[in-house]
């Protein structure tokens, strides 16, 4: 286990959005949500941004007239305001001035992280008991991280306990090449009650999600963070009412946050984020039981079905001695229903070692190792989704390792012996945690100086002794970071390929995309934004450094800019855009450029002057004679 405080990341400051969220219905906030899409924050204070999205459960739940909990609208926000310990009223009114009772809420500080947590909550309407819930609620989770992804660092999901297993395990899919912190938690006694289990998880459900790049969708609960496609609900009646039997957890919550970074599971292709929202419904749960009749697997295998996910006694086996069973299998698996194989232990996988699971396999069955049913059942309603993959593909994907749901036979073993243990005998270190503190305080140096030497070799062998290749050094810098600023993109696409987070910001806030923005590495950016990097940071610094860029003609760096997807009419604090700029100083080249991409022309700065004005009193003809060609002629006739 390792502590790292170090795991901030960021994304753009969005605090118009957040206020603007509250109080909204669903449609008028998916709207505000796109309209609000600037960086205009000009805050230097460290902060992290989480969304909460509130989807019910006895988290929020309040008790009517017989004493019975049921979900209120319109209740959570306004009580979380009054708590001292979930609200810091006056830094709220200190940072965004607004009226108490209004804009986004705001954690106290907790000693030991980096960052205060500002976080907004979106309220579903109708607030749901989860076993109410379906695809489509999965859907609006999944297409409302999409809408704000890049705007906060990091989702929280309030949720009932019955069904959250299935919500994690099927957005653990949905949610492609995440790269953020997606938590779901809930609670077994209402936040609002005294002896709640809610507060607890609400809090540090903020703060791992705010603080801690763990791109992988987790459930927070008594005090263990799991990963989500791995959890059951075991419990109805006690506080730690989930478990993941066959996977260890991510992190222990304790007096500090103990997160295993080893056990992170990181996506290893250089792709954005998406969200799949097809999900096929044509998928069922079969458990066996001692003589099940002929007449039930055949009602249950009719068409529509075509997924099926059949619980199996022990380590995988059926009736072997039951030929009508295996013979209704066969059927259905020949028609193209995929039938996955799961055990009904709670812990433990499915494996071939009786004859009478051997026989499933005769009939096409495939294994789903030991994946949790709901894992199998929504796996099986993603992958059956993917309309452009074969049946054969389909099959080849439930049996893969997709998002850590799973562990096949054949593990992968990190050779932790080798040279930390080495070093640690050298020095006769010998307890568990000493070890682990030595690996800490090596594998970042090693894994820099390997980067700054460019020896891919070097990483590959770090990470076989179970370095984390996201971990980060004193200045919060990752691998990443220092590749980016080398300019050597192989050992960009390396780290990439081995997950390592784009989203982490360093001490000065800055990305690695900012890195390559800084050498003007047009590929490194594309490479980075292709791996769904995106801006951070105030709008107006950058439309203070891209004017400067203007003003000095420097045509790669605003080139840069525009690959890493920013808005080249951007303005300064003056209200100047880099057009305005780059035609005072006289940079035909850059002029050129800012109008082939369609910037906005007729923008006026504070002193009424648009990009003509100033070219006109710059005294630079060419430029005036060239935006007259364009079209972009004199709007201001007094200014002539
Ligand atoms: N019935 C509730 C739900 O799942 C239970 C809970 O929230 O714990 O919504």
């Amino acid at each position: 286990m390792s502590i790292n405080n170090g795991q901030t990341h960021g994304n753009p400051s969005h605090l118009e959005s957040i206020d603007s969220l509250e109080n909204n219905s669903r449609s008028d906030r998916r709207a505000s949500l796109v309209r609000n899409q600037s960086f205009d924050d000009m805050s230097t204070m460290a902060e992290a941004k989480v969304l909460v999205i509130y989807t019910g459960g006895t988290i929020g739940m309040t008790r009517n007239s017989n004493n019975a909990l049921e979900p209120t609208p319109n209740v959570l926000i306004s009580q979380l305001r009054k708590y001292p310990h979930m609200h810091d009223e006056e830094y709220a009114r200190t940072r965004f001035g607004k009226a108490v009772g209004f804009g986004p809420l705001v954690l106290p500080f907790v000693q030991n992280e980096g960052r205060r947590i500002i976080y907004t909550i979106i309220e579903y309407d109708p607030l749901l008991d989860s076993s109410n819930m379906a695809i489509k609620d999965w859907v609006q989770i999944a297409e409302d991280i999409k809408d704000s992804y890049q705007f906060y660092d990091g989702f929280l999901i309030l949720h009932g306990t019955d069904t959250l297993s299935y919500t994690a395990s099927a957005l653990s899919f949905m949610l492609e090449n995440l790269g953020k912190t997606v938590i779901i938690t809930g609670s077994q006694i209402p936040i609002f009650e005294t002896r709640t289990d809610g507060k607890d998880n609400f809090t540090s459900g903020l703060i791992l999600a705010g603080n801690y790049v763990i791109p992988e969708v987790c459930v927070l609960f008594g005090n263990k963070l799991l990963r989500g496609n791995r959890t059951i609900k075991n419990s109805t009646v006690n506080l730690d009412a989930f478990d993941s039997p066959n996977a260890m957890p991510l992190a222990k919550i304790g007096i500090n946050l103990d997160i295993d970074y080893r056990l992170i599971h990181r996506p290893c292709t250089v792709d954005k984020f998406t969200v799949h929202g097809k999900l096929n419904e044509n998928v069922g749960v079969l458990r066996l039981f001692p003589s099940i009749s002929t007449a039930t697997i055949k009602a249950f295998l009719q068409p529509p079905l075509q997924g099926v996910v059949l619980q199996t006694f022990g380590a995988g086996n059926i009736p072997s001695n039951r030929k009508d069973l295996i013979e209704e299998l066969k059927r259905a698996n020949d028609s193209g229903v995929i039938i996955v194989n799961c055990t009904q232990c709670i812990s433990g996988s499915v494996s071939e070692i009786y004859e009478a699971g051997q026989v499933l396999c005769d009939t096409g069955v495939i294994s789903g190792f030991d994946m949790t049913p709901e894992a199998a059942l929504t796996k099986l309603s993603y992958v059956l989704g993917k309309d452009d993959w074969s049946l054969e593909t389909k099959k080849q994907i439930m049996e893969s390792n997709l998002r850590g749901e799973l562990t096949s036979t054949k593990p992968m073993k990190l050779d932790e012996i080798g040279l930390i243990d080495a070093v640690a005998r050298s020095l006769q270190i010998s307890s568990p945690k000493e070890l682990s503190e030595l690996g800490e305080t090596l594998f970042p140096a090693m894994i820099n100086s390997s980067v700054v030497s460019g020896n891919t070799n070097k990483i590959d062998m770090l990470k076989g002794h179970g370095a984390n290749l996201s971990t980060v050094n004193h200045d919060h810098r990752t691998a990443l970071h220092i590749a980016c600023g080398e300019g050597n993109e192989k050992m960009v696409r390396h780290l990439l390929a081995y997950g390592v987070s784009v989203h982490i910001r360093d001490r000065h806030d800055r990305t690695a995309l900012m890195e390559a923005i800084a050498i003007d590495n047009h590929d490194i950016i594309k490479t980075l934004v292709k791996c769904g990097a995106h801006m951070t940071g105030s709008s107006r610094v950058l439309g203070e450094n891209m004017c400067a860029a203007a003003s000095r003609g420097l045509l790669k760096r605003l080139m840069s800019y525009r690959l890493a997807g920013a808005n080249l009419s951007q303005t300064d604090l003056s209200h100047r855009t880099p057009l305005h700029l780059a035609c005072l100083h006289g940079h035909t080249e850059v002029v050129e450029y800012l109008l082939k991409n369609g910037v906005e022309t007729s923008v006026l700065d504070h002193l009424n002057l648009t990009p003509y004005d100033y070219a006109l009193r710059g005294g630079q003809n060419e430029i005036v004679n060239l935006l007259k060609e364009k079209g972009v002629g004199p709007p201001n006739s007094n200014n002539e």
